[in-house]
Parts: C-alpha cells; sequence; structure tokens
C-alpha cells in the first residue's frame, strides 16, 4: 500500500505536468469494477478539460493536482493504486487519463506543443479519485481530518497528539488524524529504529523516546524517499516512470520474520498481529514494554 515515501515519488514523477492545460481526460472502457468518482465520471471528466496545472502536491498519502480554478484533482491510491506518466500503452486497470499539452516557452517556434499522458491505474479498485473546490480542499483536507504531515512534524507535536493515548503505539501511528503518511511499512521500521516494542502504549512513551522516534520516522521516510519506495513481492507498487522502488531492500523488519536483525545481529525478526496488521520486530531490540 502506497505510503508517504511512495505517493512522494508519485509526486515527484508527475511534476512534469506543472504549467499544463488538460486537454483530455477519460477512463478508458472496462468490465472492471469502477473505483470511487466524485463528481461521477460523466461530470468529473468534462471538468477537468481546458484547466491548467498549477502545482503538484501530496497531502499525507493523497496525491493532489492544484487547478487553475482553485480545484484540486486528489488521487488516493490505497491499496494497489498508482500513477505513470507517459506508458507506452493504457494497461488494464486504468481509471483515468489525462491528456496535458505543455505550453512552449515564447521564442520557442520549434516543433509542436509537447504533451504528456498521466494515467491512473488500480487494480484491485479501492483508490478514488476526487474533484474538491476549494471550500472541500480545507474541510476535507484541513487539520481536523488529516495531522501533520510525518515529514514536518516536531517531537513535541508527536508526543503531544499522542501521549495520552492508552493504545499500542504501533497502532497509534497509522491514524492518519494524528499524523500523515506513516502506514504499515513504516511504523515498523521507525520503531525498530527508535528501539521501541510495537506494542508500548503511547502514555507510557518517555520525552526522549518520542523525540528519537521522530527522528526515526524522518530518517525512514528520507531513506525511502531517496530509493523511490518499497516495491513488494506483490509488484502493486512501481514509481511513475514503471521502475521498482528499491527500499525494500533496505527493510530492517518489514517482512522479515525469521531473519538475524541487522542492528544487533542477536535478535531473530517476530511477526504479530496489531490492529489487524502485520507487525515486525526484533524482541532484542525492541523489548516489550513493563508490565505486559
Ligand atoms: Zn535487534
Amino acid at each position: 500500500m502506497p505510503e508517504l515515501p511512495e505517493v512522494e515519488t508519485m509526486r515527484r514523477g508527475v511534476r512534469p505536468l506543472v504549467g499544463g492545460t488538460i486537454i483530455e481526460a477519460f477512463c478508458p472502457p472496462s468490465h472492471h469494477h469502477p473505483i470511487k468518482y466524485r463528481p461521477p465520471p460523466e461530470t468529473l471528466f468534462p471538468a477537468l478539460v481546458g484547466r491548467s496545472i498549477r502545482a503538484v502536491e501530496r497531502c499525507g498519502k493523497r496525491l493532489l493536482l492544484r487547478l487553475d480554478n482553485d480545484h484540486a484533482l486528489v488521487i488516493e491510491p490505497r491499496m494497489t493504486g498508482r500513477v505513470s506518466l507517459n506508458p507506452p500503452q493504457l494497461p488494464s486497470h486504468t481509471r483515468l487519463v489525462l491528456r496535458v499539452r505543455m505550453t512552449q516557452p515564447r521564442g520557442n517556434r520549434k516543433g509542436a506543443p509537447v504533451e504528456h499522458t498521466m494515467i491512473f491505474r488500480d487494480v484491485r479498485g479501492l483508490g478514488a479519485v476526487h474533484l474538491l473546490d476549494a471550500n472541500s480542499c480545507r474541510t476535507e483536507l484541513g487539520p481536523q481530518n488529516i495531522g501533520p504531515d510525518a515529514l514536518d512534524i516536531s517531537w513535541q507535536e508527536l508526543r503531544d497528539r499522542l501521549r495520552h493515548r492508552k493504545c499500542a503505539i504501533k497502532v497509534a501511528l497509522l491514524d492518519q488524524r494524528a499524523i500523515a503518511g506513516v502506514g504499515n511499512i513504516y511504523a515498523s521500521e521507525a520503531l525498530h529504529l527508535a528501539r521501541i516494542h510495537p506494542t508500548t502504549p503511547c502514555h507510557l512513551i518517555s520525552n526522549r523516546r518520542w523525540r528519537t522516534l521522530q527522528q526515526a520516522l524522518h530518517l525512514v521516510l528520507e531513506e525511502a524517499i531517496a530509493k523511490q519506495g518499497s516495491t513488494l513481492s506483490d509488484g502493486a507498487y512501481i514509481t511513475p516512470s514503471d521502475e521498482a522502488g528499491r527500499y525494500q531492500d533496505e527493510h530492517r523488519v518489514y517482512q522479515r520474520t525469521g531473519e538475524r536483525c541487522i542492528q544487533c545481529r542477536r535478535g531473530i525478526i517476530r511477526r504479530i498481529i496489531l490492529g489487524q496488521r502485520s507487525t515486525f520486530y526484533c524482541p532484542v531490540c525492541q523489548p516489550a514494554p513493563r508490565g505486559s
């Protein structure tokens, strides 16, 4: 499932669209169960045509194309959604095609305008595409629904948002209202780097460890962005230029059950289920919290 590093890689990959004008928007005919569009496709697609793209942004695990009428096209990859720029052909499960014409700089009279094609593909079809006006953007993507970005949050803010909770820290980190962008992979990875057991109740975490955790999150997410995210064995995520990410090779604990821990070289990585999600940790680096 794309998390912050994967969606950030998507954002960077489709940055060439900025400044271009959408000349066509459609979903190719298919027998697959449709994803969620809001408004419905017959309204959504025509509303995009003629709009120019002012900026490409990321909001937690969502990708945003900011349009010149203060609307935003919001793409939510959820489980298996991904974007590609200029694919050689339209793959199956293509849910949105945007043809974008780029304006040539003045004085450059050579050739026809350059065009890009961006597609959104989603095999399982749990993703969504929304066109939001400025008001809906402020409410739906505002602080009451989406917490501070995991790359920007300070350790004090992280602590203040979670320290009164009695739930496990691993579960709390996945709450997008508290902190945006962290999902199952990077929560396990950051907790391992910070040497905090995933079941540790938030209210038992000391100041020093909140600080360590924030630094670990930052480090893990930045490293993952530098490697263009994690492509797992299901191959669901690939970059907009159709390459695999490379951070999966750097995973310290995620899907490494039974392997020796690379940090302490003593512990054997374990898998447990927390909040119905697989969670990985090293019992030596991450001793169980007292009283559990
Ligand atoms: Zn270890």
